[in-house]
């Protein structure tokens, strides 16, 4: 289903949370929400979801063509997981997933066995067949969290609405699911939304991210738009790392991201500017210089791979010549 949010607002008291929010999401898209911490993600998503409600008059939510703006959740079909599993404890993880369906009114509520049949494939969908007896206590994090999930799509939600899913799980754990989750979107095509601070997870895992500031979209793009060509420098220093550099005899701010550093010999004569590597960390993938630039005094990252390192044989201490491959001011 698509969704189309127009020039929503939502004040609490007198602090505007969002601030004219305008967002076409086509249908079976996954998108990413991202943002720090109090930039309105949830609220945009409660909104999305009939859990809270704009402003009297102050935006629209539409679904599908249908406009849902002032309809309460439970009518526009919507599957929430949110950071915290909200699980009931008490319950199996079969009965966790068939509880959407077992509440509904007796017109509309599928028979015993086609509940039956629905959770156990939803219990398939989500990888957790054969612990359909289990409670959540003896499920590990990323287990519930899949529960809650087939938990949500058991009612056959139009969009999923996702916030923070991974959010309370261990590292190691948020990245196999993150993956997961992205193979699992494409096999059901579900319209998803997905709320992260994480650029990290935005980035790899969705079609679209939207990145939000004090309750505005920054911008709105694929994740390789948003690195490449961030439309602002709060976008730019929000998705990865980044050095502001000053040119010498220009007055502007150059934003570099650390692989778009070139390294050369100190002799080199394509140096545009002179540094001191201050610090080397070797210790992963590629190398890690943090440099001191000659001409400005300023500090510069820089991403060199660990064969570039070896063959010029650079340690800490030493003179090298530096040329900006890419800036964007
Ligand atoms: P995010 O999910 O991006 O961290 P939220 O949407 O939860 O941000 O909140 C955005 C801002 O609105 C925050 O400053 C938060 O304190 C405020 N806020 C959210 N919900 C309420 C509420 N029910 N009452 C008052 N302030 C709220
Ligand atoms: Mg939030």
């Amino acid at each position: 289903m698509s969704i189309v949010v127009q020039n929503l607002r939502r004040t609490f008291g007198t602090f505007q949370a969002l601030r004219g929010i305008n967002l076409e999401i086509a249908d079976h898209q996954l998108v990413a929400l991202l943002g720090p911490s109090g930039s309105g993600k949830t609220t945009l998503l409660r909104i999305i979801g009939g859990l809270d409600f704009p402003d009297a008059g102050q935006g629209s939510v539409v679904i599908n063509g249908e406009d849902v703006t002032e309809r309460p959740a439970a009518e526009r079909k919507a599957g929430f997981v949110f950071q915290h599993y909200a699980l009931f404890n008490h319950l199996s993880v079969f009965e966790n997933v068939a509880f959407g369906l077992e509440v509904r009114p007796q017109k509309t509520r599928p028979s015993k066995d086609a509940i039956r049949d629905r959770v156990l494939e939803l219990l398939r969908l989500v990888q957790l067949g054969g612990l359909e007896q289990r409670l959540p206590s003896e499920l590990s994090g990323g287990q519930r969290q899949r529960v809650a999930l087939a938990r949500a799509l058991a009612i056959d939600p139009k969009v999923l609405l996702l916030d923070e899913p991974f959010g309370a799980l261990d590292a190691k754990v948020r990245k196999d699911l993150r993956r997961w989750l992205r193979a699992f979107h494409r096999e059901i095509g579900v319209t998803t939304i997905f709320v992260t601070h994480d650029q990290q997870e935005a980035l790899e895992l969705a079609d679209v991210v939207v990145v939000m500031n004090e309750g505005q979209i920054e911008q709105i793009g694929s994740p390789q738009q948003l690195y490449d060509h961030p439309a602002t420098p709060f976008v730019y220093e929000f998705l990865g790392d980044v050095n502001k550099v000053r040119k010498p005899g220009r007055p502007d701010v150059f934003y570099v991201r650390p692989h778009e550093v070139k390294i050369l010999f100190a002799g080199d004569a394509s140096a545009e500017l002179h540094a001191t590597i201050e610090h080397l960390f070797a210790a992963g993938p590629s190398a890690r210089l943090t440099l001191r630039i000659q001409e400005s005094r300023e500090t510069l990252d820089a991403d060199i791979t660990r064969l570039q390192l070896e063959e010029m044989g650079l340690s800490e201490g030493d003179e090298v010549g530096v040329h900006l491959t890419l800036t964007r001011s």
